[in-house]
């Protein structure tokens, strides 16, 4: 019934309870009567026909004995005669005689014999004698103990049948009426036993029909009926005072909505409150981080501008693009609100797939080398140059996927994959694969949630949030794709990503077969499989060895033959290639020397991608090797530093990548250092030459750089020799082992990362001055008592803007220069304000104007750098972005003050002619 009311329901008279109950009693004792009567009438004749049947058979035992003396003497007639007396009496039907052959000697009856027969007359069951009237006995006849033969007796028991019927007669007529009277009785007891009960019954109905719930029955029958009453009244009692609270709240509702409201909206207010409170702290982290972010950038950026050479550029390129990578991810996952509301501003320009690949490895190029982990890119062939897409994002989305499977595998290798998606044609696919731990089945739905790790052991031994893949979710999504991911615990896992190309995909052809062989040392892994497909793709047969020792067993005649630097070596005079091609990782130097020696005629860098191999594949075809262009001259020394050359200088750390950055800074002073990778080795070293300075990192695997100093120091002391200058280099603040250095017994302390003005000061302070041969720019920052703190020093000037404005202003260059920086003295301050001005109203066309024209004036006094900013700051204008150049904006603003203060300096010393650029180098 939906909703409606149940219909009224009346009982019928004939299925009350007290007939129902009345007939059933009725019945019962009508059949118990029935039965118990019948068993007695049954037995009563039962026992009738027995008696009769023992007369039957005495009366027969009592003439069998003359009719024995009258068959001995052959007196027929006799016999006839006795029977004939046996007939007289009314019980016998009949009587015969049979010889001892059972032939019939005399009879006699009312009625002819219809059995004559010899039948067993003892076995008749009782029950035929319901259904005829003759009663057999049979007795033997004897004369001097020997039977001559059989009387036979016949009675009639219709008497005893017809009191039978009669007594069973009787028996139903008393049944009948014994249970039609209880019926009666009873009818009229259980009526009034059951009237309470109906009594209830109609006072339910009548409060389901008037729903009123304030009438009660009256209590007073006793037994159950009287607990069934005071239950249904206490029952209508609950309803009753339920309707009356509903009344009540039904009055009262508004005044609570209006109560709850008022709670709510203190709540709404206090949560805004806590919000705002958030959003400050937030803002306040969030500017902390990026102040020395800014800073770290900002040398990075200057690095990148530095002519540097093809190798230290890529460095200084990785390390400004992981710079700038990792402060949009703070900004991102301080601004998670932002991205769950789905506020994301998302950038479309073409994304080069190398290099963004390439980008991501190199970030993780070093904890994987940590952990013995391969990593390698595959891009497909049929992938495009160039994808529409964010950068900026599709990095985050690929680096989150890679520091994942880096983190979560020991052994093996991590292998991205950019290929066309196999659900789409027009989409990409890009999938990270790892052989690590896995993921459970049941956990796989459930990694993409928010603060979700699959595992609850996960954070105490990888740490994590389980904020990064939601952030890379939300991403995707927000960039037209879907993530996913495969996985089997203990076999790895994979996950993608697929986003929409909007470019079409390549044709593939079927590469030209170029009759040459490579031979590709390795084993089996990411890098191998990314090589050889490259190699194979261009036409190259790839032969493969798993290790040097399996190349040892055979000789090899082949074009090119690929290998790690140090398996190179080892394999001179057992391969014959026209071409050796080095792999080479960062922080690997023993290249250098072999491409001078022309052992090694090109280089595939570590991590390996598809088309860094490809370039390669191609260039061995057309015979044009880059090793040595790509390196060049290793000893040209960079502009702006002093130099040092000849100076023995040692470095230990055991961090390759630390190792290459101190070795290429410097490289740029003209030093050639001997390297160190623990304390021991610095130790060998050092017994075997003098040095004039020693770099020694803190923390070292062996020997720490404390305990190398200090045996390094009781040695001198021992020998009486002076001792050394030992600078500390450290990633540890300074002041948090500010006493440790000093009781170790260095000199100094230089803090990583470091700056190349830090290190400048340093070489000038310890190494002997006096044998400085080229100083070329006077250091105007002290490093005070051996604590660095990197100072905000640029290089203001481009040299090569310079080389070229000297060319252009000829002999005039000095005073015509003097005058243009006059000129931007007066006029740029006027620029900058109005770009401040403009950032403060929001006004993205008087930002664009003013950097315009600043940017034109930087450039024209040769203020690369500042020039550069301003360009940055003219594009957020045109692109009515301002918040995008914030940063750059900080920056303008520190380069212009520096640059100010160093024409004013520059100015001053006019008069004195002093040169502030140097001809020099
Ligand atoms: P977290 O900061 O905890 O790593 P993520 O959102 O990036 O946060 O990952 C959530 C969880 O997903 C991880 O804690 C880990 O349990 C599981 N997970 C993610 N990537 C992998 C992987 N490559 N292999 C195994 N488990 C993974």
């Amino acid at each position: 019934m939906a909703g409606g009311q149940t219909p009224k329901r009346t009982a019928r008279y004939r299925d009350s309870l007290h007939i129902r109950l009345s007939i059933t009693l009725g019945a019962l004792i009508f059949v118990s009567m029935m039965v118990s009567f019948t068993v007695l009438s049954y037995f009563s004749f039962e026992r009738e026909i027995t008696t009769k049947r023992n007369a039957l058979r005495g009366a027969a035992i009592v003439f069998s004995a003359p009719i024995a003396d009258a068959m001995a003497e052959g007196n027929r007639g006799g016999v006839q005669r006795i029977l004939t007396g046996i007939g007289r009496f009314d019980e016998f039907k009949f009587a015969s005689v049979f010889d001892l052959h059972g032939k019939p000697y005399a009879e006699v009856g009312y009625q002819a014999i219809l059995k004559r027969d010899n039948r067993n007359l003892e076995e008749e069951a009782f029950s035929n004698f319901l259904l005829h009237n003759d009663l057999w006995v049979e007795e033997e006849i004897r004369k001097s103990g020997s039977v001559i033969g059989h009387v036979r007796l016949l009675s009639d028991i219709s008497s005893i049948r017809s009191g039978l019927i009669k007594n069973l007669l009787f028996t139903l007529a008393i049944a009948v009426g014994s249970s039609l009277l209880t019926i009666l009785l009873l009818m009229r007891s259980i009526r009034l036993l059951t009237q309470p009960i109906r009594t209830l019954s109609s006072f339910m109905q009548k409060v389901g029909s008037t729903q009123s719930y304030s009438s009660r029955t009256e209590e007073k029958t006793k037994g159950e009926i009287g607990v069934l009453e005071h239950s249904f009244n206490e029952m209508l009692e609950g309803i009753e005072s339920r309707n009356d609270a509903l009344l009540d709240y039904q009055h009262t509702l508004e005044d609570k909505v209006a109560d709850r409201t008022q709670e709510l909206t203190v709540a709404k207010n206090e949560a805004e409150t806590a919000n705002a409170a958030k959003s400050e702290f937030l803002a306040t982290m969030s500017h902390e981080i990026r102040t020395p972010m800014n800073g770290m950038l900002v040398m990075a950026e200057l690095l990148t501008t530095a002519n540097l050479q093809p190798k230290q550029q890529r460095y200084a390129d990785v390390v400004m693009k992981s710079g700038r990578s990792l402060l949009t991810i703070i900004n991102d996952v301080l601004d998670f609100s932002k991205i769950e509301s789905g506020n994301l501003d998302l950038e479309s320009i073409p994304v080069n797939v190398r290099t963004f690949s390439e980008d991501v490895m190199s970030l993780f190029w070093q904890a994987a080398q940590e952990k013995q982990l391969d990593i390698a890119c595959y891009i497909g062939p049929n992938i495009p140059t160039e994808i529409d897409g964010d950068p900026v994002r599709l990095n985050q989305v690929l680096s989150n996927l890679v520091n994942n499977a880096l983190k979560f595998t020991e052994a093996g290798h991590v292998q991205i994959y950019i290929e066309q998606s196999p659900h789409a044609s027009s989409s990409i696919r890009i999938a990270v694969k790892d052989t690590g731990v896995g993921i459970h089945r049941d956990k796989l739905g459930k990694v993409f949630e928010s603060f979700v790790q699959a595992d609850q052991s996960t954070t105490r031994k990888y740490g994590g949030t389980g904020l990064g893949l939601p952030i890379c979710k939300r991403l995707v999504e927000a960039m037209g794709g879907e993530i996913g991911v495969e996985s089997e615990p203990g076999h790895g896992s994979t996950f993608f990503f697929d986003l929409p190309l909007n470019v079409p995909l390549e044709i593939v052809k079927k590469p030209d077969v170029q009759n040459k062989r490579a031979l590709l040392v390795m084993p089996s892994s990411a890098t191998f499989h990314v090589l050889k497909d490259a190699f194979e793709r261009c036409g190259i047969d790839v032969v493969s060895r798993a290790s040097v020792d399996q190349v040892k067993a055979q000789e090899f005649k082949v074009d090119y033959v690929i290998a790690r630097t140090s398996d190179l070596l080892t394999l001179r005079g057992k391969v014959w290639a026209q071409y050796c091609v080095a792999l080479t990782g960062l922080g690997e130097f023993t290249v250098e020397k072999l491409i001078d020696e022309d052992k090694v005629h090109d280089l595939i860098n570590l991590p390996a991608s598809s088309c860094g191999a490809l370039e390669v594949a191609k260039r061995l075809l057309v015979e044009a090797p880059k090793a040595k262009a790509l390196f060049g001259d290793t000893g040209t020394r960079d502009n702006g530093f002093a130099s040092f050359k000849g100076r023995q200088i040692l470095v230990a750390d055991d961090n390759p990548v630390n190792r290459e950055v101190i070795v290429q800074a410097l490289s740029r002073f003209d030093i050639e250092p001997i390297v160190a990778e623990n304390g021991l080795e610095a130790l060998a070293a050092f017994n075997q030459q003098p040095f004039d300075l020693v770099f020694m990192d803190c923390s070292m695997p062996e020997m720490d750089g404390f305990q190398t100093t200090e045996i390094i120091r009781q040695r001198e002391l021992e020998q009486k020799k002076t001792p050394t200058p030992i600078i500390a280099l450290t990633a540890h603040l300074a002041d948090k082992i500010a006493d440790q250095w000093k009781d170790a017994g260095m000199d100094g302390i230089i803090v990583k990362p470091f700056t190349m003005e830090t290190l400048h000061q340093g070489l000038m302070k310890w190494l002997d001055k006096d044998e400085i041969q080229t100083e070329i720019k006077e250091p105007n920052l002290a490093t005070q008592n051996g604590s660095s703190t990197p100072q905000q020093s640029h290089n203001l000037f481009d040299e090569q803007a310079l080389d070229n404005l000297r060319e252009i202003l000829g002999d005039a260059f000095e005073v015509s220069f003097n005058k243009l920086l006059s000129l931007y003295q007066a006029n740029a301050p006027v620029l900058v304000s109005q770009i401040l001005d403009g950032f403060q109203q929001a006004d993205a066309k008087m930002v664009f104007e003013n950097a315009h024209a600043l940017k034109s004036m930087a450039a024209n006094v040769s203020a690369s750098t500042l020039s550069n900013t301003c360009a940055a700051i003219e594009k957020a204008g045109q692109d009515k972005n301002l918040n995008s150049a914030q940063l750059e904006l900080e920056e303008l603003q520190r380069i212009h003050d520096q640059l100010m203060r160093e024409i004013d300096s520059r100015l001053k010393k006019q008069d004195s002619q002093t040169p502030l650029f140097s001809e020099a180098s």
